[in-house]
This record gives C-alpha cells, structure tokens and sequence, in this order.
C-alpha cells in the first residue's frame, strides 16, 4: 500500500485521483494483514484499488468530477464499495472522471483533465479515464469504472488496460451516482482479464437495494478463464471494420483474430446494419436521463449552494448554472427538449424504437455466433483539445461502444496491440451473463 501511495504521489502530474486516502488505507492494509495472519484472507485481501469518484464512500468526498458535488461527503458507501472492502482491499483513493460521468476524454472535469500515460499529449479516455491511467501507470493494481456508453471500454482501451462492463443488472447501481439509469453499468478495470475475473466475481451480484439488479447466481470467474476456445464461434460485425475504422488498427485486429484461430476459434462475418444509429439513439436517450436524474442537484439539500439566493427560484438557478459545467448543461438541456410535449414522440420515442431494433440486431447475431470481436474505438488515444471544440466529433467516437449498452449486453476491451505508440483496444461482446466466456477469451488471447 505504501508503494502504491508513493507512486500516486511520484506522478501526481497524471492528475488520475481526485482524492488520496493515504491515512485510512495504511489502517485498512494493516487491517488485512491481520486478517492474513487469521488466515481469514480472500484472494483480493490486502490488494489495493481505487474507486472511480462517481461510487459513494462514506466519509470521503464524492465529487462525481463536478463543481455541484465538491463539498459532498458520502453518508454512505456504494454497495461495490462495501463489497470489495469486504473482500479485504485497500482503497487508495478516487479517481478523476468526466464530469458526471459526461465525456470521451476526462476532459469535462471540473478537476481538469488527466494525461495519458503512454503519451502526455494524449488523453487517456472517458469518462473513467483517471481509473485507466492510474492502473496503466500502475498508480494501483485495479480500479472501479463505470460505463453508460462506453466508459470503461473506451478508456481502458486507450491506456492499454483490460476492462470488463457487465451485463446490466448484474453489478449493482446502489451508490452509483446515476448518469443514464437504464444504460449504467459497473465494472472492474486492471491489467488482466484474470484480475478482472477476481474483481467482477465480488462485485457482481443480487442487491435488493437496486431494482434493476438481477438474481442470478455468479459463477466463478477465476475458474472460468482455462476453458479451450476449440470451437468457438466469433462474429466479426463487418459494419464495425469499415471506413471510420482507422488502417492501422485494423491491422492489429487482424493479428488479434489469426491468435484466436490459432487458438481454434472460427472466425466468420457477421452484420449488424443498425451500427450508426446507436449514436442518434444513445445521444436522445442518455440525456433524457440525466436531465432526470440531475434535477436532484438543486443547491438545497446537498452540494453546491450559490451566494445569497434571492428566493427559491433564484437559489435553484443559480446553483445549478454556477455549480454544472458547459458539457453536463449540454446535455440537460438536449434531454429536457427531447421529453419536452410535442417533442417526446419526434425525439424520445423514436430513440426508444431504434433501441429495441438495435438490441433485436444483437440478439439475432448472438444466436448465430457465440461472441462477437470489434475494434472497442475507431481511432487510438486522440490528442488533449483536440475535439473538445466540436462536441458531435466527441460524440462520433463512441460509435463502437454505444450499442452494446442500448442492448444491456457485457463487453470488454482488451489491449491488442500499438499504433505509433498508443494503444489498441479489441473489443470482445457477447450474449447476457456471458461474462465468464468474454473474460475466459481474453485471458486466452492475454
Ligand atoms: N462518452 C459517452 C458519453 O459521453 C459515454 C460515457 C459513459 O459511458 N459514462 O455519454
């Protein structure tokens, strides 16, 4: 634990933590140890992690990367959070984040951004981008993300890390500050899929505090990960390797899937038409959401209070123009308009049409394939500013990572190779509760 609080310290300039819990972590890794001693230990017991600062922890400041929530301090933890403490890790801290989980690139934080690892220049993905870089620069051995759009994958992929979003429904959302409710998802983000399989195995799981969360028994992950991959059956999704995708990333897909049918998978072609329209349908739905869910942050009781209200009305203005950032305003006033009457059958309904055609899309491949392979982003890590002036060509970026959570399924990057020293991501899909075949392929292919 003191190594890895040394290192947080040594490259601070990454600006991946928001909060360091330096104190309570030499008192939980002293903690483990004598559990250790007892003999009580569980495999993760004593290994330290860092929650992404959008998951409730009691005690320690919540920001969610945003003005509004800088003075919050959780009353309460994040069942994830209770989980993987009870599991005997040692959380170092929180990690930096777009703001309200709002972003491509970590750059909407009222924290600033962080810095890819790999490349100063560079930024390192979003909206979890501080768990990403923290893990890629070994700041801590693992980390918690979430992913509503893409968050954990995109981010993991551009810092060359592994990264898992389950099945949603299968981590619960108590204590996860809610960004789009019917798209947020959990999950674990570290170096392998085999860290992974140790991570999700104590996060995953029924919690009668969300009622979204599924019953349903969590297989062993760990265990998992050794399956032979002969006959294996992989989709390539032939809309997600054309034109948008940059050459030289495909090229490094290319090898990927020779290794897998080394491995004696079979690879074949399938199609998924409705690809472009998860971005249209994403960018109704998600802010539709928020604008939602952000109506809590009134100034009244909690976060952000302006100076000297002159009534009510005044005081809910105010707070919430001076305590949200130009993104998150963004996307409260797309999503008010889209739920707004006379709009609501032209915007939000449409959206909720194509979400069911995409997720039947996937449904009808994965009844034909056992997974399917994509790049996880068309382009490597993109230089810090470059897109933050242009938000639809933020937007564009998710293409391949938005439709999987329309259709709730699990998905996962994992590292695949380097374009001109940043990295790729391949992206592994599969059908509900698959989590165990994506993370048994990865480990494979790892
Ligand atoms: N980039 C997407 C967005 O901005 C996804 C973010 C996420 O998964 N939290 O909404």
């Amino acid at each position: 634990t003191q190594a890895f609080l040394d290192r947080i310290a040594k490259h601070s300039q990454l600006n991946a933590f928001i909060s360091v819990t330096a104190e309570e972590a030499l008192k939980e890794a002293a903690a483990a140890d004598q559990r250790i001693s007892q003999g009580k230990a569980s495999p993760l017991t004593g290994i330290p992690l860092a929650h992404k600062d959008i998951f409730c922890t009691q005690g320690v400041k919540t920001s969610c990367g945003s003005k509004i929530l800088d003075n919050f301090v959780a009353p309460y933890s994040a069942t994830v959070v209770e989980r993987l403490a009870a599991a005997g890790m040692v959380s170092l801290g929180k990690t930096n984040l777009d703001e309200f989980a709002m972003g491509s690139s970590n750059e909407s934080s009222f924290y600033g951004p962080v810095k890819n690892p790999w490349n100063a220049q560079a930024v390192p993905g979003g909206s979890s981008g501080g768990s990403a870089a923290a893990v890629a620069a070994r700041l801590v051995p693992a980390a918690t993300g979430t992913d509503t759009g893409g968050s954990i994958r995109q981010p993991a992929a551009f810092c060359g890390i592994t990264g898992i979003k389950p099945t949603y429904g299968r981590v619960s959302r108590w204590g996860m500050i809610a960004y789009a409710s019917s798209l947020d998802q959990g999950g674990p983000m570290a170096r392998s899929a085999e860290d992974c399989a140790l991570l999700l195995k104590e996060m995953a799981g029924f919690d009668q505090r969300d009622s979204t969360s599924i019953q349903r028994c969590v297989p062993d992950y760990p265990a998992l990960l050794q399956e032979p991959l002969q006959g294996l059956k992989i989709g390539l999704p032939k809309e997600y390797f054309g034109s948008d995708l940059n050459p030289e990333m495909k090229a490094c897909l290319d090898t990927a899937v020779k290794e897998l049918e080394k491995l004696g998978a079979q690879v074949l072609e399938v199609s998924l038409p409705l690809t472009r329209l998860a971005i249209p349908a994403y960018y109704v739905i998600a802010p539709a959401e928020a604008s939602s869910n952000l109506s809590r942050f009134d100034g009244v009781r909690f976060g952000y209070r302006c100076e000297d209200p002159k009534d009510l009305e005044d005081l809910y203005k105010r707070s919430r123009s001076e305590g949200f950032g130009p993104e998150v305003k963004r996307r409260i006033l797309i999503g008010t308009y889209a739920l707004s009457e006379g709009f609501y059958d032209a915007y939000y309904r449409k959206a909720q049409q194509l979400r069911r055609m995409i997720t039947e899309d996937f449904q009808k491949t994965l009844n034909e394939v056992d997974l399917l392979l994509a790049p996880t982003t068309p382009t490597p890590a993109f230089d810090l500013g470059s897109k933050t002036s242009d938000p639809v060509q933020m937007y564009l970026e998710d293409i391949y990572t938005l439709g999987v959570n329309l259709a709730g399924l699990p998905a996962m990057s994992v590292p695949a190779g380097q374009v001109s020293g940043r990295p790729v991501g391949m992206q592994l899909i599969g059908n509900h509760f698959d989590e165990g075949r994506l993370l048994n392929v990865a480990h494979q292919f790892q």
